[in-house]
C-alpha cells in the first residue's frame, strides 16, 4: 500500500458494502468477514444447461431444459441472487453505485469466471431498450461484460445486437400482446456476422432465463453456432 492510499484510509476508512460496517483494509471486495460468509456460490450438482444448481445429487438436466426451453447451449452463474450480492446489484444497477462493480467483479475473479467459458468469437452484453439506457445513464451488462472479462474487451461488441423500441406502448397491451410485443424487440445487425460464430451473452441476473432465450433464438435464426451466457447472478 502506498503512503497516500495509507493516509486516505485513515482519514476516510472503507465500509462493507453489504453491511456497512467500518474496515480494517480498502481491497476489494469491499465486504466484511459475514458478509462474505454469507456468500452463496453456484457450484455443481447442476442442471449442464440452464445452470440451475440442484441440493444433491449429480448434474443432469432439468425439466424446462429437456424439454428444451432454452436457445442457448449453457448458462453459468457465480452466485445466487441473495444477500450481499443482491444488495450489491441493486445499488449498482439502480443506484448507478459502480463502486459496487468493483466489488462484484473482485467476487467473480476469484470465484473463476475466466475458467467457465472458453474463448468466444464475440460478447454480447444483452442490450438495453433506448429509453432504459438514457434514463440510466448505462448498460450495466455492458459494465459487467467489460469488468469481468478484461482480457477479451476486443469481443465485446454493442452494435450487433439492439433491442428496438417497442412499438405500441407496453401499457396499453395485454399480457400475451405485451410478451409477443417485447420478443418482437431484439434483433441483430450485420446477420451474416453470426453464421458459426460462438456467442457469449452477459446479463446481470438469471432471473427465469427468459431474456437470455430471446436474444439466444435471435442469434440462432441468424445462424450462430454455440450460444453460451452469463450472469454473476442467479436467482432460484
Ligand atoms: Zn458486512
Ligand atoms: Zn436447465
Amino acid at each position: 500500500m502506498s503512503l497516500v492510499d495509507g493516509i486516505k484510509d485513515l482519514l476516510f476508512p472503507a465500509r462493507c458494502q453489504g453491511c456497512a460496517i467500518q474496515l480494517d483494509h480498502s481491497r476489494r471486495p469491499l465486504l466484511c468477514s459475514s458478509c462474505l460468509a454469507l456468500l452463496s456460490p453456484v457450484t455443481s450438482p447442476l442442471c449442464p444447461c440452464c445452470g440451475i444448481p440442484f441440493p444433491s445429487g449429480q448434474d443432469h438436466l432439468c425439466g424446462d431444459c429437456l424439454q428444451g426451453r432454452f436457445a442457448f447451449d449453457r448458462a453459468r452463474s457465480i452466485f445466487l441472487y441473495r444477500e450481499p450480492i443482491r444488495s450489491l446489484l441493486v445499488r449498482f444497477k439502480f443506484g448507478g453505485k459502480l463502486s459496487r462493480l468493483d466489488t462484484l467483479t473482485a467476487l467473480a475473479t476469484q470465484a473463476g469466471t475466466a475458467t467457465l467459458f472458453a474463448e468466444p468469437d464475440l460478447i454480447l452484453p444483452v442490450p438495453l431498450h433506448i429509453e432504459r439506457l438514457r434514463s440510466r445513464g448505462f448498460n450495466q451488462s455492458l459494465l459487467i461484460a467489460r469488468s469481468c472479462f478484461p482480457h477479451w474487451q476486443k469481443k465485446i461488441r454493442t452494435d450487433l445486437l439492439i433491442r428496438h423500441q417497442a412499438t405500441t406502448p407496453q401499457t396499453s397491451l395485454s399480457g400475451r400482446a405485451r410478451r409477443n410485443n417485447s420478443k418482437g424487440a431484439l434483433s441483430v445487425c450485420r446477420p451474416n456476422h453470426f453464421i458459426g460464430r460462438h456467442v457469449l451473452l452477459v446479463d446481470d441476473v438469471f432471473t427465469t432465463g427468459a431474456t437470455l432465450h430471446e436474444c439466444a433464438r435471435v442469434l440462432r435464426r441468424a445462424g450462430a453456432g454455440e450460444i453460451e451466457a452469463f450472469t454473476p447472478a442467479r436467482a432460484l
